[in-house]
């Protein structure tokens, strides 16, 4: 476990004071003129030191996708954008920072942004999200009026920072769907290329961030990339907030490094599992987007990056989903892609077609109306829509449907069989019985 000097966000659970006075005594704003007048290429270079890896779900190192952007500006404005569109099922870890710690994504939008040329940042926030627009909203104006952003700023580099509220479309945190959005168009993804740093934002170029990959640069600028990069293993380094839910005794959001055991995360963390650990059925790991892991698999995962994506599933946005014995898995996968059916935007025929397809015979088999030929036809749908789409979202629901199957399958066959002996699954039993 790091210590408490270590954490980055020191407000998460709100018990503390989140305006300026605040932040600023736990550090914010802090030294961040010294950050600007060491340049640009020093922040780019520390960020690409510490190792730091977006954290929205993909990975993708921060300091790289910096170095994308033009290094000279002409003729189009740069912008960075943060996606603050949390939409992911079993994930609440942006909220938190946003509403308790806003001081610190504010003071990583004007490093970002003065790293990449951008005197202009806008935050696209998830439309359920109201409380915590109100705060950044709050927060900002206090940034505002103490000159620590805007025209003629303390920190030599004029800046403004919007907040944008979305409409509640899953989609729109696809950062091509979140631009078109944000032009006021409706929220679908491009085709890439073009990637956003060449043309994003009104064709400008454009980085889009997650809540946390931004929040966490000013404290890594302020101690050290070094000192990030000390925390986790190689290639999967720094502090992580994990959000746990599910069949845990203490669901929560916690940071911690990065590679710490998942089950030294639910036993230490969490409480423990629901009837303890042996009662563990299966957890999704990474949000509801990767494929689902085994208690055995569960016992040595390691939760970051390359330990998750080699038991092919997925850190994704770090949500674990905690499922034990009483879980219907192929009920929750049904519902699970439900959810992808309704929110795919219906550009392309394999997610538009496949998801509600899949949904279809999943909720069959949920109650054992099926035949076993189905399984594998099921996955072979799923394959269909892995990696035919335009954006990740197909994707997304393929893996959960394939993490069932592959890991479950006895289950599904169970249920098949207990139909044709005329005895139907009855949805809820087992949490009934308990
Ligand atoms: Fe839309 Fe689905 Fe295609 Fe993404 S994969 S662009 S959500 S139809």
């Amino acid at each position: 476990m790091i210590a408490d000097k270590d954490r980055i966000f020191l407000n998460l659970y709100g018990r503390h004071d989140w305006r300026l006075d605040g932040a600023k005594q736990r550090g914010a704003w802090n030294a961040t003129k010294d950050m600007i007048d060491a340049g640009r290429d020093w922040i780019i270079q520390q960020v690409k030191d510490s190792g730091l890896r977006g954290r929205g779900g993909a990975g993708f190192p921060t300091g790289l996708k910096w170095s994308f952007m033009p290094k000279e500006v002409k003729d189009r404005p740069h912008y960075l954008v943060v996606n603050a569109d949390e939409s992911e099922p079993g994930t609440c870890k942006d909220r938190d920072m946003m509403r308790h710690d806003p001081h610190l994504l504010i003071e990583g939008c004007l490093i970002a942004s003065f790293a990449m040329q951008a005197h202009t940042a806008y935050i696209y926030i998830r439309g359920e999200y109201v409380l915590e627009r109100e705060r950044l909203e709050a927060a900002i104006k206090e940034a505002y009026e103490a000159k620590l952003i805007g025209k003629n700023n303390i920190h030599g580099w004029d800046f403004d920072l919007y907040v944008h509220h979305g409409a509640g479309a899953y989609i729109c945190g696809e950062e091509t769907a979140l631009l078109e959005s944000l032009e006021g168009k409706k929220g679908q993804p491009r085709l890439k290329p073009p990637f956003p740093a060449n043309a994003g934002l009104y064709g400008c170029p454009t980085t889009v961030n997650n809540v946390e990959s931004i929040a966490v640069v000013p404290t890594i600028l302020r101690r050290g990339a070094q000192w990030f990069a000390g925390f986790g293993r190689p290639n999967n380094t720094g502090t992580k907030v994990f959000c746990v839910s599910g069949h845990v005794n203490k669901p929560c959001n916690i940071e911690d490094a990065m590679s710490i055991p998942l089950k030294y995360l639910l036993e230490e963390h969490c409480g423990g599992v629901r009837g303890g650990w042996s009662n563990l059925k299966a957890v999704i790991p990474g949000g509801s987007s990767v494929r689902m892991i085994t208690q055995e698999m569960a016992e040595d995962a390691l939760m970051d990056f390359d330990s998750l994506s080699a038991l092919k599933s997925g850190l994704g946005t770090a949500g674990v989903i905690v499922m034990d014995k009483s879980t219907d898995l192929i009920k929750a996968i049904a519902r699970l892609a439900y959810f992808y059916k309704h929110e795919s935007c219906g550009q392309c025929t394999p997610c538009r077609e496949g998801t509600g397809w899949m949904w279809r015979v999943l909720e069959r088999m949920a109650v054992g109306q099926a035949e076993h030929r189905e399984i594998d036809l099921l996955l072979e749908v799923a394959g269909q829509v892995e990696g035919h789409t335009i954006c990740a979202l197909g994707d997304a629901a393929a893996w959960p449907v394939q993490g069932l199957i592959w890991r479950f399958r006895g289950e599904i066959e169970e249920r098949i069989d207990r139909y044709r002996l005329g005895k139907p699954h009855v949805l809820g039993a087992a949490i009934a019985a308990e």
